[in-house]
């Protein structure tokens, strides 16, 4: 087992908006999940089943080779397992970090473009009916498999949306693969951003909290930023995680945000909805608490 400790830059607990209240339920999803609350990544931990290696879309700074960054950090590559092996690797980080409360699918590749995602969340609410069941996706086909994923337990997704104008999607996305048929430019990042939109709104609106990842792109959507906040928010996200971009594959020549730029526009958009600032861009095999990270297996 590898363990290295980081340290966790806070952001101010989000609160409930105006006019509205959680339930107990509601507030446990938050309260008791690393990525929703800065506060529990201290004392809850949480687990990633790399279950899923297909995806459905191509984004230019994803070389394919490692984790979906959307949610994790390149320079890694989890091994996939099945939904056999994800139940029984999960029995066995329980007994040894029982502080994990939250079970994550979050990649190789795009979790719902996999019907893995699903069998591993049904063994897990069987199994361990006391743990979260938290999913990331790219949103293609979310408002197509919401349904089946809050059957299967599911209760907080993050859902990766970098544009909401077909015209800046265009220059982040290369194609989307959509019900058999390929689409590229504008065409499948129109598709692609309606269905992100759609999801995060029938999402929120079915009890799930949603947390929304954007990937902050110096050139393409830095000014952009504030327009996502504005509009997640009215359609119910939770709160939003803007990620830096990671220079990589077709955007290898954009540099990175300077942490100084990131926070500028944190601060801006925190005036709109809540910030997650304490994210660590982990791995698809992630293990134990954000600042804390374990890795069993010998992986
Ligand atoms: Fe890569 Fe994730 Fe984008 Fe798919 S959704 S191309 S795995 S970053
Ligand atoms: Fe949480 Fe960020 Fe890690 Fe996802 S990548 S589990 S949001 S800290």
């Amino acid at each position: 087992m590898k363990e290295t400790k980081k340290s966790i830059r806070a952001c101010p607990a989000p609160q409930p908006m105006e006019g509205q209240a959680w339930d107990p339920a509601h507030l446990r999803k938050i309260q008791e999940h690393p990525c929703y609350s800065a506060e529990a990544a201290h004392v809850f931990g949480r687990i990633h089943l790399p279950v899923a290696p297909n995806c459905n879309i191509q984004c230019k700074y994803c070389i394919r080779k490692f984790d979906c960054v959307n949610e994790s950090r390149p320079g890694v590559t989890s091994r996939v397992i099945s939904p056999q092996e994800a139940l029984e690797r999960l029995s066995e980080c329980i007994s040894k970090f029982p502080y994990i409360k939250v079970v994550g699918i979050a990649g190789p590749g795009e979790p719902l473009d996999n019907e893995e995602t699903f069998e591993t969340f049904r063994l897990v609410q069987e199994n361990f009916p006391y743990l979260h069941n938290c999913m990331s996706t790219n949103g293609l086909r979310l408002p197509e498999r919401l349904d089946e994923l809050i059957s299967a337990g599911v209760r907080n997704v993050t859902v990766t949306l970098n544009a909401l104008k077909q015209e800046i999607g265009e220059r982040i996305y290369s194609c989307i693969h959509y019900h058999g048929k390929t689409y590229r430019g504008l065409e499948g990042a129109a598709i692609l951003i309606q269905n992100q939109l759609q999801g995060i709104e029938a999402a929120a609106r079915s009890g799930v909290v949603v947390k929304v990842n954007a990937v902050l792109i110096p050139g393409i959507n830095d000014h952009h930023m504030v327009d996502i906040a504005k509009k997640i928010k009215e359609l119910g996200a939770y709160t939003l995680n803007i990620m830096p971009l990671i220079p990589q594959y077709l955007m290898a020549d954009i540099p990175s945000p300077t942490p100084q730029e990131r926070k500028r526009i944190q601060d801006e958009c925190g005036r709109i909805i809540p910030q997650m600032c304490h994210c660590r861009q982990c791995r698809a095999d992630a293990v134990g608490k954000l600042g804390e990270q374990c890795t069993i297996g010998g992986k």
